[in-house]
């Protein structure tokens, strides 16, 4: 075990601090040794998730080996530093793929149950925990437990969205889903204002599982809202165009392109903004009928490193939910203070969610928005009015994504926090796993 002092910070580059990384073995086998540690998996959370400024870190992604597959079930069994990139790639090209996947291939199976990620089918899937049977987790004590639906349920049911505050998650039972092609047959809809955009989404998720809109974060007064949604489904063999067909379950590799740099401050700015809005405006509204997995679920890893094209200050993606039940209003409100508050929204993506689950998982039934922020002094006090706004309707934060919520506010939107705080108390009695956000939003 080497300890190292690095840099590092979540996806959105804020915040970013000095850590003590444990380097070397995995998880900590002498865990007694450590008091105040966390788990960090490919880092793609936007903020302080898998952080320590005052303890330890310890990455999992060398705890990546796949221990067994059930080809008639779909069912894989693997260490939770397996990424769902690395699932694509051995079991795409025997059809199978990732049930519930986030918007980014570079998660890894811990990660993708400590922030019950959701994908563009949450209205039907539901959220990460439906695609897992069981897992194997290191609590406080240093013993490993089985923990499923039926053994420890308490801590199954807790760990997702429980921030990795509740132990290492050492394997992982999940079921895979079977495809007979690696491509998506999509329409995409033009939606001129937020009301038609809410009723086109009402629409148009009773016939297809999946579903995402995006909405132009420049438009104002009655055009306030509009932007396109696109949906889809899996293409069957059968459906593919010929040049398609010729090779039905393509995987692709890394991506080629990378931002090398930082981009400067200055680059982000009015302009830019517009620029950047028009091209995905003409993206989403001139997609083909067929779409192949990297650019239906995950445009944006086609390029490496892109969070460094918002600066050294980096950005944080903003992501609330609200009940159906005066969203309407809600969303209105919000989008009005985004276009008259003077920080600059980059990207703004929508999407309607089912069921949700419990303890601290963040779906819940309602319309979800995520809004990309550059980091500016002005953005802090602008948020805190966004919080009030999203309590007061009802609705929560996606912790996986946040970076400046409270923890009087974050107690508020999760009423079931309290019991999970007494989970966290029994598996975990000396708070052995903390992190940044973990004391930020008083979990630990
Ligand atoms: C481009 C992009 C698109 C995204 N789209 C979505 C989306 O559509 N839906 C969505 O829900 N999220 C989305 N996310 C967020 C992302 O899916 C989650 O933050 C995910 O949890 C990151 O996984 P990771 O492996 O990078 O974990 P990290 O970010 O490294 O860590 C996340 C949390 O997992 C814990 N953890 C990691 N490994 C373990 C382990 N072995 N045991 C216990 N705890 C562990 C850490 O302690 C931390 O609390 C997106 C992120 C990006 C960058």
């Amino acid at each position: 075990m080497v300890e190292t002092t690095e840099r590092i910070s979540g996806w959105g580059l804020f915040p970013a601090a000095e850590n003590s990384v444990l380097r070397g073995t995995g998880i900590p086998e002498q865990l007694s040794d450590y008091s105040d540690i966390v788990a960090r998996g490919l880092g793609r959370s936007y903020g302080d998730q898998a952080m320590n400024s005052r303890g330890y870190v310890v990455p999992c992604t060398d705890k990546n080996r796949f221990l067994a597959f059930d080809e008639r079930s779909g069912e894989l069994e693997c260490e939770a530093g397996v990424s769902l990139f690395e699932i694509i790639e051995v079991f795409g090209p025997r059809g199978f793929f990732p049930m519930i996947t986030p918007g980014t291939k570079f998660v890894t199976v811990g990660g993708a149950i400590a922030n019950d990620v959701h994908g563009k089918a949450h209205h039907v899937d539901g959220s990460f925990k439906n695609c897992v049977e069981s897992f194997e987790i290191m609590v406080g004590s240093g013993k490993v437990l089985q923990a499923s639906r039926k053994k420890h349920s308490d801590l199954f049911h807790a760990s997702f969205g429980g921030l990795g505050l509740l132990g290492f998650i050492l394997r992982v039972r999940l079921k895979l889903r079977k495809v007979e092609t690696t491509y998506f047959r999509q329409q995409s809809f033009r939606a001129r204002n937020l009301d038609e955009m809410l009723d086109l989404i009402d629409e148009k998720d009773a016939e297809f599982p999946y579903s995402v809109a995006w909405v132009n974060p420049l438009a104002r007064g009655k055009t306030l809202g509009k932007g396109v949604l696109t949906a889809g489904n899996h293409a069957g063999k059968e459906e593919l165009p010929k040049k398609l067909a010729a090779e039905p379950l393509k995987i692709t590799g890394l991506p080629a392109l990378n931002v090398p740099v930082f981009l400067p401050g200055f680059a982000l700015n009015a302009l830019t903004l517009r620029m950047l809005n028009r091209i995905i405006d003409f993206i989403q509204s001139h997609a083909g009928e067929f779409a192949h997995y990297d650019k239906f679920f995950y445009p944006l890893d086609a390029i490496n490193n892109w969070n460094r094209g918002y600066g050294k200050r980096g950005f944080t993606q903003y992501q609330f939910v609200v009940p159906v039940e005066g969203a309407r209003k809600t969303i209105r409100k919000i989008l009005e203070e985004i276009s008259d508050g003077g920080c600059h929204p980059f990207l703004n993506v929508l999407k309607k969610f089912g069921k949700g689950t419990n303890y601290l998982s963040f779906p819940m039934p309602g319309y979800t928005f995520a809004i990309d922020f550059p980091i500016t002094r002005k953005l802090f006090p602008f948020l805190k009015k966004l919080d009030a706004l999203v309590l007061d309707a009802g609705g929560r934060i996606y912790a996986g994504k946040d970076a400046t919520l409270d923890a009087q506010s974050f107690a508020a939107m999760y009423p079931e926090l309290e019991d999970w705080k007494r989970i966290k108390k029994k598996y975990d009695p000396l708070n052995r796993f903390q992190s940044d956000i973990g004391r930020r939003l008083g979990l630990v």
